[in-house]
């Protein structure tokens, strides 16, 4: 895997197995659209040995984080805030202090094309919220790694909490004058679309549709459904199966077709799912 040499990378979490799947098939989408960044996935614990060794294949780096364990002011946090587990470990995203710059992205989104002009955007640009605008969505920022500013954010969030009980509470708690302050760090919808927004406004999805990072947020995630790889169609927990966003369908096609074998190969003749 060739990444020229950079100080710059994208960074993604999963605590568990099936976010680490979602991590996957953004990996295997950042490599095929030719990124010259690193890619740094953290991985919670629990995330199997097979799971860790796809991740190995597809990221520059594997970084297992465990929060309990370290021992410093991320574990006292942790301990005052139990509820923000999953939360204090995004936020150990800004300790990877080897790079100078970082562009966060949930594993649950998928790049449609490169990405990598991000990398001129400065720390907090993120594009705003669909359900709140005022707010920037946390599925996609870019950063600057610093001990200070980590230090700082776990100090906010023990103090604080998080006003919707996840990172995306604290984050715009903390960068609280990112909708008001500079114009710049308000990255373009099409960096994180999510198909919900595409369903509530279809004719700007149209007309400003050229989407580069599609975000599947929300309770049922890619990989909760199931798909038919020979008639390429999505079954699961809605009933119609039209309303899935072609977006769902590029996922599953990039999962069936090129992270199924690398898994295949790790769990040799055991079953998963
Ligand atoms: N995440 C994780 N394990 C969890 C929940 C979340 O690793 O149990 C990470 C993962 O990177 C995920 C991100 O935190 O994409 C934010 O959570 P999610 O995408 O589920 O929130 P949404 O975007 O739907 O609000
Ligand atoms: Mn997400």
């Amino acid at each position: 895997m060739v990444s020229f040499f950079t100080d710059q990378a994208f960074v993604t979490l999963a605590t568990n197995d099936s976010y680490a799947r979602g991590a996957m098939v953004l990996g295997k989408s950042l490599r095929k659209h030719n990124t010259s960044k690193k890619l740094v996935a953290l991985v919670g614990p629990q995330v199997s040995e097979p799971c860790q060794s796809v991740l190995k294949r597809l990221y520059d780096e594997v970084r297992v984080v465990d929060v309990l364990d370290s021992g410093d002011t991320a574990h006292l946090a942790m301990m005052k805030r139990p509820d923000l587990g999953v939360t204090f470990t995004k936020l150990h995203c800004w300790t990877l202090t080897h790079y100078s710059k970082c562009v966060f992205m949930d594993a649950d989104t998928m790049v449609l094309s490169n990405i990598d002009e991000l990398f001129d955007k400065e720390e907090l640009s993120a594009a705003p919220d669909p359900g709140w605008p005022d707010c920037f969505n946390s599925g996609v920022f870019v950063f600057r790694p610093s001990v200070e500013t980590h230090g700082k954010l776990l100090q906010y969030c023990t103090e604080h909490g998080s006003f919707d009980g996840g990172d995306q509470g604290v984050l715009n708690g903390f960068f609280s004058n990112w909708a008001t302050s500079d114009i710049s760090k308000h990255l373009p919808f099409i960096y994180n679309l999510s198909s919900i927004a595409i369903y509530t406004y279809l004719p700007a999805f149209k007309y400003g549709g050229n989407a580069k990072v599609v975000h599947f947020l929300g309770k049922t995630k890619p990989w909760g459904y199931t798909f038919d790889p020979k008639a390429k169609q999505i079954s699961g927990s809605e009933q119609d199966a039209t309303t899935h966003s072609t977006f769902l369908l590029d996922w599953w096609t990039l999962y069936s077709g090129d992270v199924v074998p690398m898994l295949q190969e790790q769990y040799g003749d055991q079953p998963f799912h």
